[in-house]
């Protein structure tokens, strides 16, 4: 099913940043299959990118198997390549890849990251830098699977020691290493959180 992005946040929603590579670790693909299944037990809905391929088709699949529910939001041009998720409960094809993740983030109380390449890394410190901004109010959490996030996590810690990110009492992000902790820190987000495009000059 196609809709206009034009709906607001689905009740306890939450936002799975990931890879698009099959290329990788089939323990990648059982963790991202639980990761959808899980939240789906939880009663709330995974929103990504649309995609079929790698990790984030993982999480639409655990998902849907599990009966919940499946959100997917994708440019066009990928829309145009084929390149979206087939079984999604809803697909929102939008402009860009701006409006892609702005939606995503309009539509979630919660983020979470698994691995992934530079598309993930990406949405990972934006949706990081919008909490920063109080742009976006969810949770964000790291699940840090096989450690795969202590580069950038000691990157961001240099930051914080040489001044250039403030310490602050609100932490921008949780890091866990296990499913279970992802999802009970992404749910425990405040509901409804985000309402705010950071694309949207009047929320300035
Ligand atoms: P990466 O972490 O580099 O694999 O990138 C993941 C992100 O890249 C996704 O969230 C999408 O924004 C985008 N992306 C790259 N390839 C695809 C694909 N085949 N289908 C859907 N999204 C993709």
């Amino acid at each position: 099913m196609i809709t206009q992005a034009s709906e607001g946040a689905d009740a306890r929603a939450v936002a799975v940043y990931c890879a698009a590579s099959p290329h990788i670790d089939e323990s990648y693909f059982e963790m991202a299959r639980m990761v959808g299944a899980e939240l789906a037990r939880h009663g709330a809905a995974v929103v990504n990118g649309g995609g079929a391929m790698g990790l984030m088709g993982a999480v639409n699949d655990g998902a849907l198997a599990a009966g919940g529910v499946a959100v997917g939001v994708i440019p066009q041009f990928m829309y145009d390549n084929g390149w979206q998720h087939r079984g999604l409960t809803r697909l929102e094809v939008v402009g860009s890849m701006h409006e892609r993740k702005a939606r995503i983030a309009q539509l979630t109380t919660g983020a979470i990251a698994l691995p992934g390449g530079v598309g993930t890394l990406e949405e990972l410190l934006e949706i990081i830098t919008w909490r920063k901004l109080a742009l976006y109010q969810g949770n964000v959490v790291v699940l840090n699977y096989r450690g795969f996030y202590d580069p950038l996590l000691s990157m961001i810690e240099r930051c914080h020691t040489e001044g250039f990110i403030q310490r602050s009492t609100t932490p921008l992000y949780t890091v866990v290493d296990s499913v279970e902790a992802a999802i009970a820190a992404a749910l425990a987000s405040p509901c409804p959180a985000t309402l705010v495009s950071p694309y949207d000059d009047a929320a300035r």
